[in-house]
């Protein structure tokens, strides 16, 4: 059988990702030959892309936009994980490791914008990767997107758990006076060892707790998901208290909160996880998670408890100061990119 055409036809030509999945299925990772491996370990294949805004169904916003696939971050709990078979990658090491780079996504969003049916309807950024995971200081491709959408005048809502975003500050700002933009900071927990177990490649939640000062005292609107919390890692009653008041520290305007829920690829790779590192949980996990979410009393507890806390350390005022940037538990799923669901741990409403 032959095998797939060459990646590069022509020189300044980057192939799509179908092309890249095609490729990687004949010959895995090594046959993404014009690939670059940096000092970080990882893999970034540069991509073409036909679209950049997707279009979805059931969520609080309309579209997604994701310039990266793959995150560096490496959470193992991370939802994104089961798209990234899409591309005949993996949802273990290769999600993590094995990065697509939308190389002309700004000229193509650039593009969708200028079409007079654009309706300037919600826009959300980095659902199913961290648009500042530390390739962004290099591409910057998601500072090019806010400045799109700024000059597109639509509303926008981040999330991330890069502190690099206060390096945009001021095209944050222009896009909130042209529309509105609001920053979802993602800190499941201050805790020191569920930081370090389950989110390997992040930044220390405090840092990400003093990005949040920063775009706060910048003027920009922002708050932190609590999400996932991960049952017996970051579920204490002690470990939210210290989370809620380090949050409410650091002035964040609204906070939300939800448990983890698995399925597909996420729950194999979470579970394999476990039951290689901390193999005396998982029969606990396992009885947890018979369904894609635990039973809804431990949810409810959960978040009854969070609610308790935003009310003792004052972030429920702040947030009831702006109904539209509270956030709200995920009901339902939707359709993305790829006819995939999309993400529920990130349905929020701006
Ligand atoms: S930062 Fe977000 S997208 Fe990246 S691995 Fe973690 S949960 Fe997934």
């Amino acid at each position: 059988m032959e095998g797939p055409e060459p990646l590069l036809f022509h020189l300044d030509q980057r192939p799509t990702t179908r092309q890249v999945a095609d490729r990687v299925k004949h010959g895995g990772v090594d046959a993404l030959t014009e690939a670059e491996r940096r000092a970080d370990q990882a893999t970034y294949q540069e991509v073409d892309c036909r679209s950049a805004l997707n279009r979805v169904k059931g969520m609080p916003f309309d579209w997604t936009l994701n310039p990266y696939r793959g995150c560096t971050h490496a959470c193992h709990y991370c939802f994104a994980r089961r798209y990234h078979t899409q591309f005949e990658l993996d949802s273990d090491d290769q999600f993590a490791s094995v990065i697509l780079v939308k190389r002309n996504f700004v000229e193509v969003l650039r593009q969708e914008l200028d079409r007079p049916s654009w309706q300037r309807e919600q826009v959300a950024l980095g659902t199913a990767t961290d648009p500042y995971q530390p390739i962004e200081g290099r591409y910057k491709l998601t500072r090019r997107t806010i400045e799109a959408l700024a000059k597109g005048r639509t509303p926008t809502g981040i999330v991330t758990k890069g502190p690099m975003i206060v390096r945009d500050r001021d095209v944050l700002s222009a896009l909130a006076q042209a529309a509105s933009v609001t920053v979802c900071m993602s800190v499941p927990t201050v805790d020191e060892h569920a930081w370090r177990t389950l989110e390997p490649g992040t930044a220390h939640p405090m840092q990400r707790l003093r990005a949040v000062r920063d775009l706060v005292d910048a003027g920009i609107n922002a708050g932190v998901l609590m999400a996932p919390i991960v049952p017996g890692f970051s579920s204490a009653r002690s470990k939210l208290e210290r989370t809620v008041k380090a949050i409410a520290d650091h002035g964040a305007r609204f906070v939300g909160c939800n448990v983890m829920y698995l399925e597909d690829g996420t729950r194999t790779h979470f579970m394999q996880f476990i039951a290689r590192e901390f193999p005396a949980m998982q029969p606990r996990l396992e009885r947890l998670y018979t369904k894609k979410y635990p039973p809804e009393n431990y949810r409810k507890e959960v978040q009854g408890l969070v609610r308790v806390l935003q009310d003792r350390y004052g972030l429920h005022k702040r947030r009831s100061a702006n109904d539209n940037d509270a956030i709200t538990e995920p009901e339902t799923g939707a359709t993305a990119e790829h006819n995939a669901p999309e993400p529920e741990q990130v349905a929020f409403r701006w």
